[in-house]
């Protein structure tokens, strides 16, 4: 073992190294074992060093939730340990029980393994006790993301160039879903344009191969709960997602009445961001959502967690709720240029911060599974006679 001060003068070596970072505005602490800075981009950030030894007790302590780590100190302690920052040792004797590493502090705590996300004390320490955490969905488990605008509406690149960024993810498919008409701002697309913009995609899959484009919209629920485009027209899409872009402020009861008539409407499939809270600027609208998630379960509409970093939409405790009620989700990220693709992983995480797992999230499924999760269009639900046999059919 090293003597101490040479420890130290590791830990100083070290230390001098980080506040060498340019980045750095404000050097706000610089103690024995700790340095805080503040950066130019306005974050603090706290760097802590100690032994190996005490790596996994420090990540915890460190992580939190407050909350989380009060129930496991207070378990530790009725099995005859004390947990702090450095290690979980015996209260008589102070023998080291575990602290290299979090998982080795949870086993012998008696429960699974608790991923950070989930350190929120909402059941989270039964569910470990009782061996029933969920595996929470991971970003290498998407395979297609389902909102996303090209130059036909808001976006900045086109059909062929999203397709070929999201072909160089790994993706097997993405739904191009430009908005309709309602969102003039955005120069959404009415009947005719959208029709249009199907043949587009469909001749787009020619010339980006390897990668299923599908034909989607993101169709606008009105203020009455219909929508701003014609069923005939919804028909001819592959995917169709329905969002609220307009009247925000109805009261609870209109605003719960025009999210179940859009949910009633058989072509929908997904609701797109469905609180349109925008994160530290627009709070979520105010509806029912208990109704909201039971009507969407029921007619097997899936509903969206919006990965773009202002929405986060639906977020944790709601998607918490659609798990609780079996329902299907999908995390899209509503790009509107290909660099945005990278977003999915902030969905991804808010969707484990809901408990989601892979089994829970339809664009985790391949292709032609996810196709048949989606609700299925009138015409295939009810198929036609045969006597009825028609070529345009
Ligand atoms: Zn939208």
């Amino acid at each position: 073992m090293r003597p101490g001060h040479d420890k130290q003068k590791n830990v100083d070596a070290v230390a001098e190294h980080i506040l060498k970072y340019p980045g750095i505005d404000q050097t706000l602490a610089h103690g024995e074992n700790k340095v805080s800075v503040l950066l130019g981009s306005g974050f603090q950030v706290d760097v802590r060093m100690l032994a190996k030894e005490n790596f996994g007790a420090a990540l915890l302590y460190f992580t939190g939730s407050k909350s989380h780590n009060v129930a496991l100190r207070g378990r530790a302690l009725d099995m005859g340990w004390t947990l702090n920052e450095y290690a979980m040792t015996t209260l008589k004797g102070g023998k080291v029980v575990a602290g290299k590493s979090e998982e080795e502090i949870y086993a012998k705590l008696g429960l699974d393994y608790i991923e950070p996300e989930l350190r929120e004390m909402t059941g989270e320490i039964e569910a470990a006790e009782n061996k029933k955490m969920p595996k929470l969905v991971k970003l290498q488990d998407i395979r297609g993301d389902l909102q996303m605008h090209t130059t036909a509406s808001d976006g900045r690149n086109s059909i062929e160039e999203m397709g070929e960024a999201a072909k160089a993810l790994g993706y097997e498919y993405i739904a191009l879903t430009d908005h309709s008409k309602a969102v003039t701002v955005a120069n959404g697309m009415d009947e005719k344009r959208t029709l249009a913009q199907i043949k587009k995609i469909r001749a787009a899959q020619e010339r980006v191969p390897g990668i299923r484009l599908l034909a989607g919209i993101e169709v606008d629920i009105l203020k009455n709960g219909s929508l701003d485009l014609s069923n005939e027209v919804l028909a001819q899409l592959d995917v169709v997602v329905a969002s609220v872009h307009s009247y925000m402020q109805l009261d609870r009861d209109a605003m719960t009445d025009r999210v179940l008539a859009a949910i009633e409407n058989p072509y929908v499939q997904i609701i797109a961001h469905p609180t349109g809270r925008l994160v530290l600027r627009r709070d979520a609208f105010d509806y029912d959502m208990e109704k909201v998630l039971d009507a969407a379960k029921k007619n097997g509409v899936a509903v969206e967690c919006n990965a773009y970093p202002d929405r986060l939409d639906l977020k944790d405790i709601h998607l918490r709720m659609a798990k609780q009620r079996g329902m299907k989700v999908v995390i899209s990220t509503d790009a509107h240029n290909t660099t945005h693709f990278r977003f999915m992983k902030y969905g991804v995480i808010t969707a484990r911060r809901g408990w989601l797992e892979k089994k829970d999230v339809i664009n985790t499924l391949p292709l032609a599974e996810f196709l048949a999760a989606l609700r299925p269009k009138p015409s295939a639900a009810v198929p036609k006679p045969k006597a009825a046999k028609s070529k345009s059919a």
